[in-house]
């Protein structure tokens, strides 16, 4: 047999046609469900216009080495969590994109972004990450992601936090604590590390497999462990912010104070270090009881050694990321569900046949004019029958059917019926429909 022979045609072949599944870990976003979706995202576009940050699109794909330089090599995420592949033609190593700031980095860097001066920038989009699925934990999730690159001073730290505060009051969501620390600077980390390593090397049966081999590459993340057996330990080990000296106090103390004078309740964690490597001062994180072990909803914090290892030139910045599937699991639990919106205006019977020309240019016509229409669809391209085009008219959402059977094209008119309302209906010639789906629409918003 040829290659050109049609698969589709065959049933022998159709019968024997397994069905095909999605990647484990990797969601579709129904229909029914993108609604949320669809406010979410407006909700973060509006908050990124309030706080003047501007959107920035990066590929999904890149160079493996923009993950290993902005990550860091010793973080869970470069170690065994990226989805990498070689280019099969020119054998360059690519990723497909774990989280958004690297990305960004990269790209302000290469585009030189920060010419002008600072930036605010924001993105949305998903993410991969090879990780075991349970709920909240995917891989493929979304990110809705800040960061404010070229500001040193701790008003911006504050800045972002407020903004998560803003956005979970926008959301309509509750009880989301809010945790924050400090990671000092370079010199500060290596006493602490220094200090960390001897009492963990003291401690050293107590660890396990994966912290024991920290020790040697990036102690500080062993207080990042989710081992609930290593909890005590951990919480008795010597903490980062005993070691700040003056500067790094007074940065993390002006963030404390920007969001007392705004009301905003925190706690400071010291134990708090995120996942990864390149943040110094300011971290933080919005956490919830209501989602199980993932109850992390949003991140971020100061990474101003970043843009310099990514090859720009030494220059503040910081950033949050939000993982999007848990903030809609948590509107779920808080019932924030909202309701799914009516679908469309006017669903559109007709005869199929001659009645197709008036249908489709009618509803052209009002689409030009702002009114959104649905054309009945054919499963074979023979006319449904009325009832059964009625019944879809109902299920759509439509607030009118406009109706052109083979008699009203005769007329050369059109018969429009109230579905949710009067169940009424009108006669009108073809020229004269627009002008009465709108007063109807109209008198419908009333
Ligand atoms: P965790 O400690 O839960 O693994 P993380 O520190 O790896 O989180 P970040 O890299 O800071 O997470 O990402 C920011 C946010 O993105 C998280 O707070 C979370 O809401 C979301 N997120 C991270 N990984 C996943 C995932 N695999 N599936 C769904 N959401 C995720
Ligand atoms: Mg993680």
């Amino acid at each position: 047999m040829s290659d050109l022979t049609p698969t589709h045609s065959s049933p022998e072949v159709n019968k024997k046609m397994k069905k095909l599944t999605g990647v484990k870990g990797m969601n579709d976003l129904l229909p029914q469900d993108a609604y949320r979706w669809e406010f979410l995202e407006r909700t973060v576009q509006s908050l990124a216009k309030a706080y003047g940050y501007q959107n920035i699109r990066t590929p999904i794909v890149e160079h493996t080495e923009v993950f290993q330089r902005g990550i860091g090599e010793v973080t869970d995420i470069v170690e065994k969590e990226m989805y990498s592949f070689e280019d099969r033609l020119n054998g360059e190593q690519l990723t497909l994109r774990p989280e958004g700031t690297a990305a960004v980095v990269r790209a302000v860097v290469e585009q030189n972004l920060l010419y002008e001066g600072p930036k605010r920038l924001f993105y949305i989009g998903p993410m991969f990450r090879h990780e075991r699925p349970q709920r909240g934990r995917y891989r493929q999730f979304h990110q809705f992601g800040v960061e404010a690159l070229g500001f040193g001073g701790p008003e911006l730290d504050a800045e972002l936090i407020l903004m998560c505060a803003r956005l979970w009051d926008d959301l309509g969501l509750s009880g989301l604590r809010l945790e924050i620390n400090s990671l000092g600077n370079e010199q500060e980390r290596k006493d602490h590390r220094a200090a960390l390593v001897t009492y963990f090397e003291a401690h050293v049966t107590e660890l396990d497999e994966d912290s024991q081999r920290r020790l040697k590459t990036n102690p500080l993340r062993i207080l990042d462990t989710k081992n609930p057996q290593m909890q005590e330990l951990v919480i008795a080990a010597p903490k980062l912010i005993d070691y700040l000296g003056k500067e790094s106090l007074d940065h993390f103390e002006k963030v404390q104070y920007l969001l007392k004078a705004n009301n905003l309740p925190f706690k400071i964690n010291p134990r708090l270090v995120r996942g990864l490597d390149y943040y110094n001062l300011t971290v933080f994180e919005w956490i919830t009881d209501q989602l199980g072990a993932q109850g992390t909803v949003a991140g971020g914090g100061r990474y101003d050694p970043l843009i310099e290892r990514m090859g720009g030139k030494p220059t503040p910045a910081c950033g949050w990321a939000m993982g999007i599937e848990r903030v809609i699991e948590l509107m779920k639990e808080q019932g924030l569900e909202g309701e799914p919106p009516t679908q469309c205006d006017i669903y559109m019977i007709h005869a199929s046949g001659d009645t197709l020309e008036p249908s489709f240019v009618l509803a052209e016509r009002l689409r030009t004019a702002g009114v959104d229409v649905i054309v009945h669809g054919s499963a074979d391209g023979q006319a449904a029958s009325f009832k059964s085009q009625m019944k879809k008219a109902d299920a759509s959402g439509a607030l009118y059917a406009v109706i052109i059977g083979e008699d009203e094209f005769a007329e050369q008119q059109a018969q429009i019926k109230d579905l949710r309302r009067t169940g009424e209906q009108v006669k009108v010639t073809f020229d004269d429909v627009l002008d009465k789906v709108i007063d109807l629409l109209v008198s419908n918003s009333d």
